[in-house]
């Protein structure tokens, strides 16, 4: 039996469906976060396998390497909690339900997400950081009432990553991926502990989110910021992908 000392959001998270699209550091982290609160059913989507440099930023421990991560990681959570109905993907993000917790480091799957978001009307979630992880970014979309993910984060197809010798070899190469960044698991847990909270309130479990404000930036101790500072911003709606109105123009 699982003994929570959390039974008010433990009732509330029991009914709740999440899909975690990634399941590197932040993927990994908010899927422990989400059902130590007592999460009813995750579905967890990753190609991947675990790796050695993992493990510096990760819920996951050496005797996983070379497991699929999305496996290994629904292993772990049953271990936490046995009642939890969760499902793993070892595969690349075609499709899911619930609540899309976005947490991929590829524009390409963040748009695909997106896609997928507005197509069948389902909320989505986009967890990121950068700078080494001293910063990041938590965008919560509802298709048809805030901005799209490529609202706000389309300029950075424009960004040029270094190319690596699977460009080359690989078919399935993703030029849009963010190589292995650096950074700390502290960090990811702190920005991640932040995107947890806006999951909680998106699912109305704790808080409350102002759809005006869907974009949240977090700063841990980035330069030329207050430290430990989440900063609410709003988000232009309407870009080519989610405007009716433009998609109408451009189809005439
Ligand atoms: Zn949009």
């Amino acid at each position: 039996m699982f003994c929570a000392r959390n039974p008010k959001e433990r009732e509330a998270l029991a009914g709740k469906v999440v899909s975690i699209v990634g399941c590197g550091s932040f993927g990994a982290a908010l899927a422990d976060m989400l059902v130590r609160a007592g999460l009813g059913r995750l579905l967890l989507i990753d190609p991947e396998l675990l790796s050695v440099e993992n493990l510096g930023r990760h819920v996951l421990a050496s005797s996983d390497i070379g497991r699929p991560k999305a496996e290994a990681l629904a292993n772990r959570l049953r271990e936490i909690n046995p009642e939890l109905n969760v499902e793993a993907r070892q595969e690349k993000f075609r499709d899911a339900e619930g609540l899309l917790v976005c947490c991929a480091d590829s524009r390409r799957c963040e748009s695909m997400v997106n896609a997928v978001s507005l197509a069948r009307g389902l909320p989505a979630v986009y967890i990121g950081a950068y700078g080494a992880a001293r910063a990041g970014e938590v965008q919560i979309c509802v298709p048809g009432k805030t901005a799209c993910r490529e609202c706000f984060a389309q300029f950075r197809d424009t960004e040029e990553h270094p190319p690596g010798q699977e460009r080359y070899t690989d078919p399935d190469f993703d030029p849009t991926r963010v190589p292995g960044q650096t950074g700390l698991w502290g960090s990811v847990l702190a920005i991640g502990g932040i995107a947890f909270h806006a999951v909680l309130a998106f699912l109305e479990v704790r808080g409350a989110i102002d759809f005006e404000r869907p974009l949240w930036i977090v700063n841990l101790d980035y330069a030329g910021f207050q430290p430990f500072a989440v900063t609410f911003a709003r988000v232009k709606r309407g870009c080519a992908v989610c405007d009716e109105a433009m998609i109408a123009e451009l189809t005439v």
